[in-house]
């Protein structure tokens, strides 16, 4: 639910007994897509503002938070990341980080919304500045689908950089999606979702994808939390998994030495996002703590 009292756009969380504010100067752009309800603002003090369906997906200010440690956890967790797919993921802000890796040969972004990247390309010209990169591949269209039709063994890392697990995102949180995931994955192949707030859904959502990644034969699995001030909570976490390495360990010295620049991801932040707060441990409780990477 959203409203607009006295210059203030307001995100409430009913269920939560919560809201969050940011003062917007005027609606720069508001339209029905095909899926949802797309609307982009300008702030005071975040920048650009979009939402969907009410809920808010990214401003300027604070979305590196998110889109940095939606990328570079799982690139430098796969040994040799070459060929990347985002699934969602319109605004184009993973893909701007994705493509800052030199080694990554081909990404594909598998957004349904074609009109979230083209408000995009308007409202955020700085996440979409790579989008001409040779690597990138651009296709409009159900990533439930897509990944069930993607050639087995073909996928190196993918990205499901969703909204909530309610509409045509539904289906990106369900076993039988994470199951074609495994499928469409090579040797040692990482996943990595988008999974809510640490405070608000650790028994509900993060529980679930823990026990259906494991059921789709995903043997490591492990939820990072991170801040990002304008999600519910101002907490926000994403959930990696994969076949066969432990994904506690990652490629600490490229990560120190990467020859890109960062504002929030680094080694020593990667390294403290795996510590997990005890509340998440005792939720999760069949997570494995491998002893060998
Ligand atoms: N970080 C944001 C958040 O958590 O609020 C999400 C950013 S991104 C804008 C999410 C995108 O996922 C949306 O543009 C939406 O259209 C897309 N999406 C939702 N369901 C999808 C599906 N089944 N296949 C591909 N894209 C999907």
């Amino acid at each position: 639910m959203t409203d607009l009292n006295q210059g203030w756009f307001t995100e409430v969380f009913q269920d939560e007994g919560t809201a969050f504010s940011l003062k917007v100067k005027r609606k720069l752009h508001e339209e029905q897509t095909e899926y949802q309800t797309l609307e982009i603002w300008e702030t005071e003090s975040f920048g650009n503002l979009m939402v969907l369906d009410g809920c808010v997906m990214l401003t300027s200010r604070d979305n590196f938070l998110y889109h940095e440690m939606m990328t570079h956890p799982a690139l430098f967790t796969h040994r040799n990341p070459k060929k990347v797919v985002i699934i969602g993921g319109g605004d184009c802000g993973t893909l701007k980080e994705v493509l800052k890796h030199p080694d990554v040969e081909e990404v594909w972004q598998i957004e349904i919304d074609e009109r979230v990247t083209r408000l995009s390309e308007q409202y955020f010209p700085e996440l979409c500045e790579s989008n001409t990169d040779p690597r990138a591949n651009f296709f409009f269209g159900d990533g439930v689908q897509w990944i069930r039709e993607v050639a087995p063994g073909s996928l190196d890392v993918i990205i499901i950089d969703s909204t909530d697990p309610v509409g045509p995102a539904e289906g990106l949180f369900a076993l039988d999606f994470y199951r074609d995931a495994m499928l469409a994955l090579r040797e040692g192949g990482i996943i990595v979702q988008q999974s809510e707030s640490p405070l608000l859904h650790t028994s509900t959502i993060i529980k679930g994808i823990h026990d259906d990644m494991r059921q789709a034969g995903f043997r490591h699995v492990r939820t990072l939390p991170f801040p990002q001030p304008v999600y519910p909570t101002g907490w926000w976490s994403c959930t990696l998994a994969s076949k066969e390495k432990p994904v506690i360990y990652f490629r600490e010295e490229d990560a120190d030495k990467r020859s890109f620049v960062t504002r929030y991801y680094n080694a020593d932040i990667h390294r403290g996002a795996l510590a997990m707060p005890q509340f998440m441990v005792n939720v999760l409780e069949d997570e494995v703590f491998p002893d060998e990477g």
